[in-house]
């Protein structure tokens, strides 16, 4: 199969003057034939998130659906129609979590089969993926040839999940980890939700399927570790989307040292930000 690096796409970025940009409003990238990364443009929506289609032999499943409602101005339905066309397969949307910018786009699935776009809201959620004991347990599905775990980790909203992609090694991290800030409402929930990531990742290497990727779900951050502006429409020098396994080890050393207090921890490759009243 052929595959792409993904620590070495260069992405669509925003523009100092998106009246005068070309860029389209989404890039989609294969990483391999069946699994897709697509970035929303800046010049759409200030947030420019990342969202996931991933091919089994049954289901595509689209794990969120950017910042933007507008199909005319962020096609995000018609783009998955095309990437699966000639396949047969129900598309199934999920999402990290709750925040607008990773579920707008539902919008343009509101005439799919029912039970195909997953809730909002964690006891929803937890439903949606049976699971029961919410947040340590944890559920799997399958589209065909290709299980995907699925973990809830709250502490940036309350129903955040990440998801692991079993036969690529990609874990998609959502809002709680990636090249940016990772902004904390609830400071245990988050510490708690990190261990058990980092105890996940030590479990599934051991069981021979390390995690070889970790995506998430915005780049806010400089090829030199510095953080963009929140809210800026233009980021010429990006780092690179992937984290590793070693950031999120080094992310769970960092919440243990910090203890129960919230704080501010600056890292190379994210900036964990409490939020007022954490
Ligand atoms: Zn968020
Ligand atoms: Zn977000």
């Amino acid at each position: 199969m052929e595959t792409t690096d993904l620590s070495t796409v260069r992405w669509i970025h925003g523009a100092l003057d998106c009246d005068r940009s070309t860029d389209p409003p989404l890039q989609v990238v294969a990483a391999d034939e069946d699994t897709f990364v697509i970035r929303q443009s800046k010049c759409v929506d200030f947030e420019a998130p990342f969202v996931y289609l991933l091919l089994g032999t049954e289901t595509a499943l689209l794990h969120d659906t950017g910042a933007t409602a507008d199909a005319d101005l962020f096609p995000i339905r018609r783009t998955v129609e095309d990437l699966i066309a000639g396949r047969s397969l129900r598309i199934v949307v999920t999402h990290s979590h709750g925040h607008g910018d990773h579920w707008a786009g539902d919008a343009q699935f509101t005439d799919v089969p029912p039970g195909s776009v997953a809730p909002i809201g964690d006891a929803e959620v937890a439903a949606f993926f049976e699971i029961e004991d919410w947040p340590t347990g944890d559920s799997t599905m399958d589209l065909g040839d290709r299980p995907i775990d699925v973990i809830p980790t709250p502490g940036h909203l309350g129903d955040h999940i990440v998801l692991f992609d079993r036969t690529r090694g990609f874990l998609l991290s959502g809002d709680v980890l990636l090249p940016g800030r990772l902004t904390v409402r609830d400071w245990s929930a988050f510490r708690e939700s990190m261990s058990r990531l980092a105890r996940f990742a030590r479990e599934t290497a051991a069981r021979g399927r390390p995690i070889r990727h970790i995506l998430g779900g915005h780049i806010e951050m400089s090829t030199t570790g510095e953080l963009y502006e929140l809210g800026t429409i233009y980021q010429p020098d990006e780092a690179p989307l992937p984290l590793t396994v070693a950031d999120l080890f080094a992310l769970e050393a960092m919440l243990d040292e910090a203890g129960e207090g919230p704080r501010s921890i600056p890292a190379n490759r994210f900036v964990v930000e409490p939020m007022d009243g954490a």
